[in-house]
C-alpha cells in the first residue's frame, strides 16, 4: 500500500482518524474524528503534550520540485517534535556528519527548549508545525484564522526561546487536500514559507517495524531531490541509521533547508510558498 492514503493511527492526543481521505475538493470538509483532549499534563521530561504519533497524510498530489537540482540531494525532515527522541536522532545525525530540517509543535518546544536550541546549536533547520496539531482546530472552520493564529504564536514562542526568527511551515497532515487557493494566499500574506514532503516514510504507522519504514523510503526515494517525510518515533530512530546508509550509498547528499536558498516544495505548487 505504498501510494495508498496514509492510515492514522489516532494516538489519544491527536485526532486525525477519518482525516486520510483525499477528496476532489481542496476545502477542509473533512470530517475527523473529535480531539480527545489531552489527559495529563506530561512532565519536562516524559511524554510530550502532544503525541509524535500520528501525523501526517499522504497527499494525492506531488510537489512540483525545481529542475536546477543537478545533484542526487536529499533532505531528511523530523515532524512532531521536539521531545523524548530528539537527542538521539541528533546523535545519528551527528554521527554521520549530516544536517536535518525538524518541523516542530509549539506545545512540544515548551516542554523541549533545550532540545530545540541544540538542534539549532549543531546546525540543524527547525521549522513550525502549528501550536496544537489539532486538525478541528486548524482546518474544520474551513477558515486560515486559527491556522495562521497558532503559526503566528508558535512563531513568537520559537523567537522567544530560541532568539531566532523562523519563517518556514509545514502544515500538519500536509496542505492537501485541506489548504486550498483562498487560505494559501492568506499565508502567504502572514509572510509563511511552506514546504509538505514528496517520500512519505510512514513511520508513525509502523511501531516496533523499522524495517518496514526502511522499506518505504528506498521505494520512494528517486531522482535529484527527495524531502523525506519522518517524525520523531522509536522505530524511525531505529531504522535512521539504516536510511543514511542506504542514502549515502544511492549517492545522495544531505541537505539543510536554508531560508537563502529556498526551494518550493508544496503539493499544491504553489510558487509563492
Ligand atoms: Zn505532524
Amino acid at each position: 500500500m505504498k501510494d495508498a492514503d496514509g492510515k492514522e493511527a489516532n494516538q489519544a492526543t491527536d485526532a486525525s482518524s477519518g482525516a486520510d481521505k483525499p477528496v476532489a475538493t481542496p476545502v477542509p470538509t473533512l470530517q475527523p474524528d473529535p480531539t480527545t483532549q489531552p489527559g495529563s499534563m506530561p512532565k519536562a521530561d516524559k511524554e510530550p503534550l502532544i503525541s509524535a504519533s500520528p501525523p501526517d497524510r499522504k497527499p494525492g498530489k506531488q510537489p512540483l520540485l525545481p529542475a536546477s537540482i543537478k545533484t542526487k540531494t536529499v533532505y531528511l525532515t523530523f515532524d512532531d517534535g521536539p521531545g523524548r527522541y530528539t537527542d538521539q536522532i541528533a546523535a545519528i545525525l551527528a554521527k554521520n556528519n549530516i544536517h536535518a530540517t525538524f518541523f516542530a509543535i509549539g506545545e512540544n518546544l515548551k516542554h523541549y527548549p533545550k532540545q530545540v536550541n541544540h538542534l539549532l546549536d549543531a546546525g540543524h533547520y527547525v521549522g513550525l508545525h502549528s501550536m496544537s496539531h489539532d486538525y478541528n482546530k486548524l482546518y474544520k472552520s474551513g477558515s486560515s484564522a486559527n491556522f495562521i493564529e497558532e503559526f503566528q504564536q508558535e512563531q513568537a514562542l520559537f523567537k522567544k526561546i530560541t532568539g531566532q526568527d523562523v519563517d518556514l511551515i509545514r502544515a500538519p497532515y500536509g496542505s492537501a487536500p485541506q489548504i486550498n487557493k483562498k487560505f494559501r494566499d492568506d499565508i502567504v500574506d502572514a509572510g509563511f514559507k511552506m514546504w509538505d514532503w514528496t517520500v512519505d516514510s510512514e513511520d508513525w504507522s509502523y511501531k516496533n517495524h523499522p524495517e518496514k519504514v526502511i522499506g518505504q523510503v528506498k521505494r520512494q526515494v528517486r531522482g535529484n531531490l527527495n524531502v523525506i517525510l519522518m517524525h520523531e518515533t522509536k522505530q524511525t530512530v531505529q531504522a535512521l541509521p539504516q536510511i543514511i546508509a542506504y542514502l549515502k550509498n544511492k549517492g545522495y547528499a544531505f541537505a539543510v533547508y536554508k531560508p537563502e536558498e529556498h526551494l518550493v516544495v508544496n503539493f499544491a505548487h504553489d510558487d509563492r510558498l
